[in-house]
């Protein structure tokens, strides 16, 4: 069967849900009220990882719709994403990084996701014009990475992927290309039966000038076979993989599972990038956000049982004015320090706030 076939067998409504999961009378509304503001869709690869039996699984907590999407403490776009967006689809944050964000659609849709605004919801935030876009990062050469993200772009025909592809790799200043995807973990399907779209990454990781997928692995559950063997696909065909853990409540704020996850995706052959906090997004803080003092520790905590390589990620913060590095805690007090700054005066800066034992995100400090 293609990947388009099997993608089109997602679990997206609540009738096809209850078939696999229990629900009673109640929920089943409470969810329909849910997916109405923002849908569900699930693969079923990734269906078959979760525990039915367990109504805390941490894998059905992240793809399956919870009553507590309902509130709506927080913000839509607490990273200030609509303030650096230069054109529809383009984003440019951080002087040598563009980002663009290739469409709202993805295989799976994460109840976490910090673009819950976006997917899977019509939206004027997607790339219309590429040629735009691209003339945009021509004329910017302190740009040397351009991250095609979304949504999920490996959701996108590989032609289309590869268009994309080509028409970047014509601007010299680019060091290198990637890709944010998070098929690997949950539809490694499309990676292990589609031959074109590996060809076409192959074509464009030389050897000067490699492609990165940055994808999104938050429990080691979910490096199941199928997953090592999607991954391994594409690392023999030079792709860099590398991962960006969310920290959630009730799926990974553990040490054991965050050091057990960082040790077997170094094993893997996939490089830990970061570890990021929860953002304090509407509809997902109160259900997903650790607070930073215990996600401090769980971190640090992980970190005793980590080597060197599987420790090379930070804990950071994508906050509005930059990417913030939780570095640590002296007596009351929490260090940090902007690892990328919106502001390039604050490139490096390293500074300090009062201890406080329930805030999730630098603004509450
Ligand atoms: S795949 Fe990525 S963009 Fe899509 S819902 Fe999940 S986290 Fe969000």
């Amino acid at each position: 069967m293609s990947w388009e076939a099997e993608l089109k067998k997602n679990i997206c409504t609540i009738e096809q849900l209850k078939e696999y999961i229990d629900l009673t009378p109640l929920e089943q509304r409470q969810l329909k009220r849910v997916i109405e503001k923002h849908p569900m869709s699930i693969t079923r690869y990734y269906l078959s990882l979760i525990d039915k039996k367990e109504p805390n699984d941490p894998i059905r907590k992240m793809v399956i719709p919870s009553v507590e999407e309902l509130n709506l403490s927080g913000s839509w776009d607490p990273s200030g994403e609509l303030q650096i967006t230069k054109m529809p689809g383009l984003q440019h944050k951080y002087a040598p990084t563009a980002l663009i964000l290739s469409t709202n659609r993805c295989t799976a849709y994460c109840r976490y996701c910090f673009r819950k605004r976006l997917v899977g919801l019509s939206t004027g935030e997607i790339i219309s014009k590429f040629d735009e876009a691209v003339e945009y990062i021509n004329e910017h050469e302190e740009i040397t990475n351009v991250l095609i993200s979304g949504g999920d772009t490996l959701i996108l025909p590989t032609e289309i992927i590869e268009n994309f592809l080509k028409k970047l790799a014509k601007i010299e200043h680019l060091h290198f290309m990637r890709i944010g995807s998070k098929v690997p973990v949950i539809f490694p399907e499309r990676i292990l039966q589609d031959k074109d779209l590996l060809s076409v990454l192959k074509r464009f990781s030389t050897p000067e000038r490699k492609l990165y997928i940055s994808t999104q692995f938050n429990h080691p559950r979910e490096l199941t076979r199928k997953a090592i063997r999607a991954i391994n696909k594409l690392i023999r065909r030079s792709i860099i993989i590398n991962n960006q853990t969310v920290l959630l409540k009730g799926v990974n704020d553990d040490p054991d599972i965050i050091a057990d996850l960082q040790n077997k995706l170094a094993g893997i052959g996939i490089i830990p990038y970061y570890i990021f906090q929860c953002r304090p997004v509407k509809r997902v803080k109160q259900n997903f956000q650790v607070p930073l003092y215990k996600g401090y520790m769980i971190i640090s905590k992980a970190k005793r049982k980590l080597n060197g390589h599987s420790k090379r990620f930070r804990y950071v913060m994508s906050h509005r004015t930059g990417k913030i590095e939780i570095l640590g805690i002296v007596d009351d007090e929490m260090y940090f320090r902007y690892h990328e700054a919106r502001d390039p005066k604050n490139l490096g800066k390293l500074f300090k706030r009062k201890l406080n034992y329930t805030a999730g995100w630098l603004d509450e400090l």
